[in-house]
């Protein structure tokens, strides 16, 4: 039965939601079902079972903002950087911004209608693919800062595997559950995508290199807190094993929003860092 709430945004419970919005049945109660875009603003106060799930990315993109604000005003500067260091570092965090408010507003608005859902799902999934994006691009740079030819060429394969994405996410069933392990393994691919080029580039310094030390630990720590969000997103725990318990505060997709987000925040953080790296360290070549 629907409970009335204070601000009258009604909370369903799963036996009442229509099938567009079942994607979870051990998750029972704290549903919105069909609010006008009005209302659905109006659900940003409401303990609904998306409300960690909207707030948790929208302080995200409230964050990066921040981070852009930061390292445009004083960061680069002080670093020494010059005007493309402000264009890579911006443009990661662009592709951090992205991934947040396209996410926080799939989860506040996808209770409006199945057509709505559709939609808004769809950029949610495209955010995903440019958060990659951003990643590889700050990662690429200023990881082969000092090797053009292979900065180039995996800018160049960066590319084609952006567009070849693209092109998978606009197939009409794209965002159909039919497609749940499709999308799952295109992530995969697009996300381990990753191992080539930073054993490629600590394969040709050598492990004992200076920048191989300070940056293959964040590689793996980045990855690590990625992996430890896509077992709560693949596992549903804890909902699965504590059904109805955690429907407004930690279930599994919330736990995933976390992890995205600190993956991405530790990203930016290991960037800035090999940035100051580059600055200040001459170019050497490899096994020199
Ligand atoms: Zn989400």
């Amino acid at each position: 039965m629907a409970s009335l709430h204070p601000n009258s945004v009604l909370l369903h419970k799963y036996s009442e939601i229509p099938p567009f919005l079942q994607g979870n049945p051990h998750i029972k109660d704290g549903y919105r079902v069909f609010l006008s875009y009005p209302m659905c603003l109006r659900s940003l106060c409401v303990l609904s079972n998306e409300f960690v799930n909207v707030w948790s990315h929208l302080v995200g993109f409230l964050l990066f903002v921040g981070l852009f604000l930061q390292d445009q005003a004083s960061v680069i500067e002080t670093s020494g950087g010059d005007a493309t260091d402000r264009m890579v570092i911006s443009t990661g965090l662009a592709c951090f911004q992205i991934c947040m408010i396209f996410s926080a507003s799939f989860h506040l608005f996808h209770c409006h209608s199945e057509d709505a859902c559709r939609r808004w799902l769809r950029l949610d999934l495209l955010g995903i693919s440019v958060a990659v994006c951003g990643c590889y691009f700050t990662g690429i740079y200023y990881g082969f800062y000092c090797l053009d030819y292979f900065r180039n060429m995996y800018f160049a394969l960066c590319s084609v595997l952006t567009l070849a994405t693209v092109s998978f996410q606009l197939h009409p069933n794209f965002d159909t559950p039919h497609w749940f392990e499709r999308r799952l393994a295109l992530y995969a691919a697009i996300v381990m995508f990753g191992i080539v080029p930073t054993m490629h580039w600590a394969i040709i310094y050598g492990g004992e290199a200076g920048e191989v030390q300070l940056f293959l630990p964040k590689v793996v720590i980045m990855y690590l807190l990625f992996l430890i969000g896509v077992i709560f997103y693949i596992t549903r725990f804890p909902e699965r094993s504590f059904p109805g318990m955690v429907d407004i505060f930690g279930s599994s997709h919330q736990w995933w929003h976390v992890f995205v987000l600190a993956a991405l925040l530790y990203w930016h953080n290991a960037g800035l860092e090999v940035f100051a790296y580059r600055k200040t360290m001459p170019c050497v070549q490899p096994g020199g």
